[in-house]
């Protein structure tokens, strides 16, 4: 039985959740630093089901959900991010993630590894005070994208 799960979520609550654990604090322009809020909206994305683009008042830089994250280069919606992560963390198996959300499967495979790289790469080097925080930074730096690799 196959369960239409990416369409049980909510697209709000998705994109709250996304932006809580990649951009703690809120989202900011990639570029200065300014806050989302100094930014105005540009346009929506057809893909990644209408996502907002914005556009830094101050530098002009144009920026959305996934920029600076693993996620910049991929046309998931906030709902395939959510579940994706979840499932990655559940140690769900790639083949059935990618069935479940719909993905090609060298997509999630490519995400998948990007994400635990980050992951271990972010436990090994950042001093842990609580639980709590341990898995705030863990996403934040899993989400995180690497320069120079896609
Ligand atoms: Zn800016």
């Amino acid at each position: 039985m196959e369960f239409p799960i990416t369409e049980l979520l909510d697209y709000e609550n998705s994109v709250a959740w996304i932006i809580e654990h990649f951009h703690p604090g809120g989202m900011r322009c990639p570029m200065c630093g300014k806050p989302q809020e100094q930014a105005r909206e540009f346009r929506r994305t057809k893909r990644s089901q209408l996502l907002v683009v914005y556009r830094c008042r101050d530098c002009h830089m144009t920026y959305n959900l996934y920029s600076g994250t693993v996620f910049e280069q991929t046309h998931l919606t906030p709902m395939q991010v959510v579940l994706l992560m979840r499932g990655i963390c559940k140690g769900e198996s790639s083949k059935v993630l990618a069935e479940e959300l719909e993905l090609n499967y060298g997509t999630v495979l490519t995400l998948r590894h990007e994400v635990q790289w980050n992951a271990e790469h972010a436990q090994a080097t950042t001093p842990l005070p609580d639980t709590h925080t341990e898995t705030d930074e863990m996403f934040q730096n899993a989400g995180k994208k690497r320069r120079g690799t896609l």
